[in-house]
């Protein structure tokens, strides 16, 4: 189950939730406990967008791999 970073809109606290992705409950904040939260991208989502990983993915970038 994947982690979801939600930001207070109240206080600026920043709480993690373990969530299904399709979930649609309420979150309250764990300091505050305001129910304003805004989603956060997660760091892991950030990451992969921001690596050349995905355009290499299909060929091999040193010419070496067994695979390619
Ligand atoms: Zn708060």
């Amino acid at each position: 189950m994947p982690v979801f970073e939600y930001k207070c809109k109240n206080c600026g606290h920043i709480t993690e939730f373990l969530e299904k992705a399709d979930f649609h409950g309420e979150h309250i904040c764990s300091n505050c406990r305001g129910q304003v939260m805004e989603k956060l991208l997660s760091t892991f989502s950030a990451r992969i967008s921001g690596s050349s990983s995905l355009t290499s993915s299909d060929s091999c970038p040193t010419g070496t791999c067994p695979l390619s």
